[in-house]
């Protein structure tokens, strides 16, 4: 990817609300900067979305907006699809992560927005663009191609994990930790972060235990600290996890006493829910906190021309429901920027 920032989100969004037609032109993201092609060929679509979720959403309406024509795939379930609330999303704190996105949805009826409820697993870039396939073999063309596509998580290796994710094990604080706040949280973390996450737990709840599961200890500096803050160690395997009435009660560990908490803060490591990206030639990075994210630029331009990747599958951002839509949004600036100067190049 070439490592020149020619235009920053800021830029962009000034030129265009300025808009001087001259100064948005002349400025150029990188993924603009890379791609100079001028399509002639006959296009289904301007864009494909692939990913449904709040950033696959945000794009589409950037886009319909723009008076493009935009197919949204998607194959269902958002990735805090299991939470009962989507929460610290300004002005629809507490809503469920099923009616914002039919919100979403339903906003896009006006535009030149059609939806494909399914998975897309096949897509490849031709010279101009880019072919999706539908279904079995339905193919479509498209000039570009954004993936908003989304992350899983892979949990701590504890019985029973995946039915309370969302619920009472979570991974966010600013997202659920009013809910529970000073109640007794458990909390698990690789070894050399265990002081850094009990650290930002402790701003909601006084009463942490930090579990190894057992997996490795911290050092006895950390093993120090985290006894001086008062966070509790247990260092057993986990056996289980507890509740009742939908909430979870506790923990159990593979001998000694059952540990009452009302929440597990863990930190999941992400893995990309489709490979399209990959397949598509872009680079997933493998080290620190964005490991498991795909490189692009602020736009969500990646390394291959006219293919976007944007949302908590991106490394832009942090993973949020605020940080999506805004993924999306920019994606939509970018893009639309894109097809219009290669129209206007085009006459
Ligand atoms: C348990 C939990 C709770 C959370 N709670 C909050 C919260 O309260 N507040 C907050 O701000 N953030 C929260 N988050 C984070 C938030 O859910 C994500 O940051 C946000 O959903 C990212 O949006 P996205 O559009 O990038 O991806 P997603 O929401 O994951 O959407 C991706 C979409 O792409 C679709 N898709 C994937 N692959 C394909 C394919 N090949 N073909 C077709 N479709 C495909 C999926 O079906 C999905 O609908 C939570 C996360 C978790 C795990």
């Amino acid at each position: 990817m070439n490592e020149t920032k020619t235009v920053s989100r800021r830029e962009a969004i000034a030129l265009l609300a300025g808009g001087t037609a001259a100064g948005f032109l002349a400025a150029e993201t990188i993924a603009q900067a890379e791609e100079k092609q001028t399509p002639q060929a006959k296009f289904d679509y301007d864009v494909v979305i692939v990913g449904g979720g709040p950033a696959g959403l945000s794009a589409a309406l950037v886009l319909g907006r723009s008076c493009r024509k935009v197919l949204v795939c998607d194959a269902g379930k958002s990735r805090n699809h299991t939470s009962a609330a989507v929460h610290a999303f300004f002005s629809r704190d507490g809503i469920s992560p099923a009616e914002l996105l039919k919100i979403g949805r339903d906003q896009l009826e006006p535009y030149a927005v059609e939806w494909h409820d399914g998975r897309v697993d096949e897509a490849e870039k031709v010279e101009t663009g880019f072919k999706v396939t539908l279904g079995k073999d339905k193919v479509v063309v498209a000039r570009k191609l954004v993936l908003a596509t989304g992350v899983t998580d892979k949990l701590p290796d504890i019985p029973a994990i995946r039915d309370w994710w969302g619920i009472g094990v979570l991974h966010c604080p600013f997202c659920h930790g009013w809910e529970v706040r000073d109640e007794p949280w458990a909390c698990i973390a690789p070894a050399e972060r265990a002081v850094e996450w009990a650290t930002l737990l402790s701003g909601w709840s006084k009463s942490i235990t930090y579990l190894t599961n057992g997996g490795p200890r911290p050092t006895a500096d950390q093993l120090k600290w985290l006894k001086d803050h008062r966070v509790a160690v247990r260092e057993e395997k986990i056996a289980g996890l507890v509740g009742k009435e939908g909430k979870l009660t506790g923990v159990t560990f593979d001998g000694g006493q059952p540990l009452g908490v009302r929440a597990v803060f863990v930190l999941p490591e992400f893995v990309q829910r489709s490979d399209l990206p990959k397949k598509l030639g872009c680079k997933v990075l493998t080290e620190g906190r964005q490991a498991g994210t795909i490189e692009t630029d602020e736009f969500g331009a990646t390394s291959v021309p006219g293919l976007y990747v944007i949302g908590d599958a991106s490394s832009a951002g942090i993973q949020s429901v605020s940080e999506a839509v805004l993924d999306g949004s920019m994606v939509g600036v970018a893009v639309q920027r894109a097809l219009v100067k290669e129209d206007v190049e085009r006459v």
